[in-house]
């Protein structure tokens, strides 16, 4: 019974160490795919702050074009002007007026337009600006968060090199039945291990026989549920009365053994 009862005690424990290994696997594994994904959310700043710098570029653009047209406007004005000077008739000289005139509403026009687009250049410019300030932002944090990444991985691997060294251990102390047996089960379910409890089963829930049940409480061999597959423990009532001089309970000390 003390064997017996001693490789159970260890294969809980085993239980635990691999839960834990498997949670920390996990954890490792999931960490580069959570960094990217907020790596992927720094690509849309980037998106925005090119959009914004490409409106306010084609806003300027435009503007110096127009600069340029009201400076050859201006040019045709002054040749219109010398043109004028010489004109024979009053004809000739309406006509240079009427056309010095077009090219002055030309010229009216490019000035409105370029006021227009300087006055929405400042909210662009300001987009622009607040944009760049927001991916600036997202990048120290993405940053912050991959710092945090490495090193919560560099303390899982740590963590997990530990467990896997207890384990190692905990595996030279067990019977090799007992753990052939723990390894089986616990390739298709992690939790290998169910309580027995008012003759049932805790995991699947299904009812145990009489006799099987007896032979769990008597823990002379390592027992399987006959359902689940999952190997039985059981834990003796603890009463104040009993306390530390009945059978010894798995987890030591009259403490129940969770197995939640
Ligand atoms: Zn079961």
């Amino acid at each position: 019974m003390k064997d017996v009862l001693r490789d159970l005690e260890l294969i809980v424990r085993l239980q635990g160490l691999d839960l834990r290994a498997a949670e920390l696997r996990k954890e490792i594994a999931a960490l580069p795919k959570e960094v990217a994904l907020i790596e992927k959310a720094l690509d849309a700043h980037q998106r925005k702050l090119n959009g914004d710098r490409a409106v306010l570029a084609s806003n300027q653009k435009e503007r110096r074009q127009l600069d340029g047209d009201v400076q050859v406007h201006q040019q045709k004005i002054s040749k219109l002007r010398d043109q004028m000077s010489g004109a024979k008739t009053n004809e000739q000289f309406r006509a240079f007026q009427n056309e010095i005139n077009f090219v002055e509403q030309q010229i009216k026009k490019c000035e409105d337009r370029s006021i227009e687009l300087m006055l929405e250049s400042e909210a662009l410019d300001q987009n622009a600006k607040l944009s760049e300030a927001a991916l600036k932002q997202q990048r120290e944090k993405v940053e912050h968060r991959k710092a945090e990444a490495r090193e919560r991985t560099l303390a899982d691997q740590k963590q997990l090199a530990e467990l896997l060294a207890e384990r190692k251990l905990i595996c030279t102390e067990i019977s090799a039945a007992a753990l052939g047996t723990y390894e089986r089960v616990a390739r298709k379910s992690p939790n290998a291990v169910s309580e027995a409890s008012n003759g049932r089963c805790t995991v699947c829930r299904l009812e145990i026989r009489p006799q099987l049940y007896q032979d769990v409480k008597k823990c002379e061999r390592i027992i399987q549920c006959e359902n689940c597959r999952r190997i039985l423990h059981y834990n003796p009532p603890v009463a104040f009365d009993q306390a530390g001089s009945g059978p010894p309970a798995l987890g030591g000390s009259g403490t129940r053994v969770d197995m939640t």
